[in-house]
């Protein structure tokens, strides 16, 4: 299986897994207790701690607020803002957001918040003046993400958090797609508050981390223990975060060199697709991208159906998030880049990791080619459903 679907999930990589191994076994004590077992299981999270600190360029490990996900730490962050200035009543985001960030603001404006979402134009760009506008002082937290998990298009957040600083705004952002491909140096921003998933970048699932900017008001989501230094309740997930710290120290180290691999391998794998492809188009090309991701969309084509015919010849990739995997409802990001939702239908994403191999790209490259000619001419290549995959 070639496996061109690394924004849904990451291989975990065999160095991690062996790091976390005996964390399981041997070192398996709980970090609050007062003993030998606990006090290794505690050095271990520190440890980790301090390596996140690397990846993301926090000036104090202290930061660091390990979580279940990105999606928690999405939500604590949102919540956190709202709840720690309550006479704040609009939220401003934007139009592109996961549904982890989407949802949370969605809930609090059913509890009678204002939403204030940012459009961006048909490359995937925000609209910074309409961003700069919604800034009012009646804003509890603005969140826009550092990547987005669909188009690869990158926000300029250094930015963004400028802008709300300087009118008194606490910024969020979700770096979960941004974390071990994009350089990110938080001490040197004005950013607050940013989340990032373990199994973005070949960690496991089921951890996550909150970076919280030290003096940023904060109120906790999950309350009880004293772990986290009060910030996050639960008995650390330490497997888990030994295998995030491990993760994210090996993307550090390795960023430098697999960044432009990566994108020459996926800039390869535009150009084979759109010479050979009547009528494809690259989405947010206008844009600044992660260097692995490429969603394109193919006129006239089911994005399901070429899935599903992707999927028997051995190439894995997705339409739109993989949260929406399952539903024929088209991409909310492509319908706020203006695509109509019969082209929307149309978008299929190829995301690739340091895992990806030059004879992997162009195999895949010789796939999507095929599937597309067979699918487009009408050669009676099946749908999941028995319907003809040219619509
Ligand atoms: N934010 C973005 C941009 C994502 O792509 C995802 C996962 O797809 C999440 C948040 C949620 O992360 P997790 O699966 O760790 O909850």
């Amino acid at each position: 299986m070639i496996y061109l679907d690394n924004n849904a999930t990451t291989r975990v990589d065999p160095r991690v897994a062996a790091a976390m191994l005996p964390f399981l076994t041997e070192h398996f004590g709980n970090p609050s207790s007062r003993h030998g077992v606990g006090a290794a299981a505690a050095a271990a999270v520190r440890a980790a701690r301090r390596q996140v600190q690397g990846l993301i360029g926090a000036a104090h490990e202290s930061e660091v607020i390990f979580t279940s996900c990105g999606s928690e730490a999405d939500a604590t962050a949102i919540l956190s803002a709202a709840r720690a200035r309550p006479e704040r009543r609009v939220i401003v985001t934007t139009a592109v957001e996961h549904a982890a960030v989407q949802a949370v603001c969605r809930d609090l404006e059913k509890d009678g918040y204002t939403l204030r979402e940012i459009g961006v134009d048909g490359e995937g760009r925000l609209d910074l003046a309409a961003f700069a506008r919604a800034l009012t002082p009646e804003v509890a937290v603005a969140s826009a993400m550092w990547a987005n998990n669909e188009t690869g298009a990158v926000f300029p957040v250094v930015e963004l958090a400028e802008m709300a600083h300087a009118a008194g705004v606490i910024f969020h952002t979700d770096a979960v797609q941004a974390a071990g491909k994009a350089e990110i140096d938080l001490a040197a921003t004005k950013i607050d508050m940013l989340s990032l998933s373990g199994h973005k970048l070949h960690a496991p699932k089921g951890i996550g981390v909150l970076y919280l900017r030290r003096g940023t008001p904060f109120r906790p989501l999950l309350r009880g223990g004293h772990q986290e230094k009060g910030r996050r309740a639960g008995t650390e997930n330490v497997p888990g975060i030994v295998a995030l710290g491990a993760a994210a120290d090996l993307a550090r180290r390795q960023m430098a060199e697999e960044v432009p691999r990566i994108a020459a391998l996926c800039d390869a794998l535009q150009a084979e697709i759109l010479a050979r492809v009547p009528g494809c188009r690259v989405l947010a090309a206008g844009s600044p991208r992660l260097c692995n991701t490429l969603a394109m969309v193919f006129p006239g084509l089911e994005g399901e159906a070429m899935l599903a015919h992707f999927d028997r010849r051995g190439l894995a990739a997705s339409g739109g998030s993989a949260c929406n995997a399952g539903g024929m409802a088209p991409s909310h990001v492509a319908l706020a880049m203006g695509l109509s939702p019969v082209l929307a239908r149309g978008m299929i994403r190829f995301s690739l990791s340091r895992e990806t191999t030059a004879e992997e790209i162009a195999a895949a490259a010789g796939i999507v080619v095929e599937v597309a000619a067979a699918c487009g001419s009408g050669l009676g290549l099946a749908s999941p459903r028995g319907r003809a995959a040219y619509v």
